[in-house]
């Protein structure tokens, strides 16, 4: 029998993550008139490239590039917000278990849509452990939570878009960003930088940056191979055509462009291919009720991201002829993603940057000459523990996966690390944990 406190966790639609594609997903199957729940675990809607500004629980809506639009409308359905809450496990089909400080909720659906986007690929080098050695995002999230860096010397290195858009944040915020190293050659930045003169949105959002950057360094074929400082970070070497360069910091923020989050849907038991999530033109995974939007099923950026999401929330509400309406924008913007994989393609030189003491698994305190002696992922694991500790190996995974072309065998629950209560499904209900941030009908 349904329990009272069970209608109100039951949805038509679920979607996990309102960032870009998960508000749009959340948006169209709302406004179609299904049941929506979309949940996220920060404590406000945005996702990465929304993620709301100090103080403020609505989206970043500086960037002009719908923000605004989209969460008005988002907030004029009746879809139910949970925010702040990590979703964890499946309990079983048709249920996602999530959890927040105070409490669990049990959440059934029809049809699940996973928007749960990319993160930065860190890879470990001497010196990547020291303070004030982060990534890009995390420093442009950090600035946007209040972090000063009015007068700091900021390095940024690694690869791609991100590090020019990072920039541009940093001079906002008064900091003095030093240079820009982008280990991608120039040779093969030439044609994405070409491909974008058939995209007015994308080439206004490039001069932007660019406007905003005009007098930074912008140094390609560079990385850093080394960190150095007493205890703090000091400075850092780069190696810039064949030459190595120190140069003192307060910060330096590295990443190497995006992976995908697809351990929900691997979890879930969808069908990954060549690393992301595999699905039909309608977003439907090979699980015929879950859909996916956005980063999961490839780094294609936020045009893309949006256009994802409105296929996935139209076609789980039922939608298909509305849906299909948009696939010719989707291909377009398709284009953009295949550019973005080929300009910033990872150089075979990186596989050189960890020496034998360099840690990779910096939960567990696994250096690389200890992974090195293994022949996988999951026997590194079983010996050294790499991987098993509070990222559950999404930083050392996604390193291993390039430095040693292992892959994970299996995604099992939970997902994130969760309090004991947790996990024995002590129960919370849905109105007194989202209080504070759901809208009701
Ligand atoms: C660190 C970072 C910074 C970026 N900054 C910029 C920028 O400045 N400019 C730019 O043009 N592009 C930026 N991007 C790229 C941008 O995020 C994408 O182009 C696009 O907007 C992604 O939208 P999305 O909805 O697919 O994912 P996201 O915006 O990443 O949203 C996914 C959401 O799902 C949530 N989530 C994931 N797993 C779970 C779970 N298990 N339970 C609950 N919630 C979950 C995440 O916390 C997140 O809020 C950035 C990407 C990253 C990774």
């Amino acid at each position: 029998m349904t329990t009272q406190s069970h209608l109100a966790h039951r949805f038509q639609t679920l979607i996990v993550g309102s960032g870009p594609a998960g508000i749009a997903a959340a948006t169209c199957a709302a406004e179609a008139g299904h049941r929506v729940g979309i949940i996220d675990d920060n404590p406000n809607p945005g996702g990465q490239i929304w993620r709301s500004l100090r103080g403020q629980s609505t989206p970043d809506t500086s960037h002009g590039d719908g923000a605004s639009e989209w969460y008005r409308r988002l907030t004029a359905t009746s879809a139910t917000r949970l925010q702040g809450w990590s979703v964890f496990d499946q309990p079983e089909a048709g249920i996602v278990r999530a959890e927040r400080q105070g409490g669990t909720v049990h959440l059934h659906y029809d049809n699940l849509i996973i928007a749960t986007g990319a993160r930065e690929r860190f890879l470990p080098f001497p010196g990547w452990t020291l303070p004030n050695v982060m990534g890009v995002g995390a420093i442009q999230a950090m600035v946007k939570g209040g972090l000063p860096v009015a007068g700091k010397r900021i390095v940024l290195a690694g690869s791609g878009p991100l590090l020019l858009a990072v920039a541009a944040t940093l001079r906002a915020a008064e900091a003095i960003v030093v240079c820009i190293c982008e280990q991608a050659s120039l040779r093969q930045l030439a044609p994405f930088a070409l491909g974008l003169a058939a995209d007015p949105a994308k080439i206004m959002q490039g001069l932007r940056y660019k406007a905003a950057t005009l007098d930074v360094p912008f140094h390609t074929s560079a990385w850093p191979v080394e960190a150095d400082g007493d205890g703090i970070l000091r400075s850092v070497t780069i190696l810039h055509h064949g030459e190595k360069q120190q140069i003192s910091c307060d910060y330096l923020a590295c990443g190497f462009h995006l992976v995908p989050n697809t351990e929900l849907a691997a979890m879930l038991g969808c069908r990954i291919e060549a690393d992301n999530v595999a699905v039909d033109e309608l977003q439907r995974t090979s699980i015929s009720n879950i859909f996916c939007a956005g980063e999961p099923t490839g780094i294609g950026g936020l045009e893309l991201s949006l256009i994802e999401g409105q296929i996935a929330g139209l076609a789980g509400a039922g939608q298909d002829k509305e849906a299909r309406l948009l696939l010719d924008k989707k291909r377009r913007a398709s284009h953009f993603a295949d550019r973005l994989a080929a300009a910033f393609a990872l150089r075979s030189e990186l596989k050189e940057l960890p020496q034998e003491t360099t840690l990779v698994c910096r939960c567990e305190d696994v250096p690389y000459g200890s992974l090195k002696q293994h022949h996988s992922w999951r026997a590194a694991k079983l010996h050294t523990r790499c991987g098993m500790g509070p990222c559950q190996g999404r930083i050392c995974g996604t390193a291993t996966h390039f430095l040693l072309g292992w892959n994970a065998d299996s995604v099992r629950p939970p997902l994130l690390p969760v309090r004991i209560a947790s996990l024995a499904s002590l129960e919370a209900p849905l109105n007194s944990a989202t209080s504070n941030t759901q809208e009701t009908p």
